[in-house]
């Protein structure tokens, strides 16, 4: 096997790595944008309120069950309705473990999600 000449990333022009990050950018607003405003009515119907506390808030929020900075993406199956506070609360923690913090109910809620999305999805097996 010949050598094979390592390319370091501090010799990647300024331009490939700005292209990589378009490129990038350019994917995950694909995915982004999966989640449509008919699946997201759907979404709040089958919760009818906060999907963690259960709460009827009045506007509830577009939450990343696996949070955007840990791989989430807005799409049928990552997104929950929450209310402000718990959309607060979680931030960007990592769910099941947020849910023991905050004494909520974290076996119910995936039993619940899981049945919800598969009422959402019936194609889907
Ligand atoms: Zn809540």
């Amino acid at each position: 096997m010949p050598p094979r000449r390592k390319r370091s990333s501090a010799t990647q022009s300024a331009a490939t790595r700005a292209r990589y990050a378009q490129r990038r950018q350019n994917r995950l607003a694909k995915v982004d944008n999966d989640l449509t405003d008919a699946q997201w009515g759907q979404l709040l119907d089958a919760w009818a309120g906060c999907a963690y506390c259960q709460a009827e808030a009045p506007a509830l929020q577009r939450d990343c069950i696996q949070p955007v900075s840990r791989g989430g993406r807005y799409t049928l199956t990552n997104v929950v309705p929450a209310c402000a506070s718990c959309n607060a609360s979680k931030h960007n923690t990592e769910v099941t473990g947020w849910l023991r913090r905050k004494k909520l109910d974290e076996r119910a809620f995936l039993l619940r999600h899981a049945t919800i999305l598969q009422s959402l999805a019936p194609d889907a097996d």
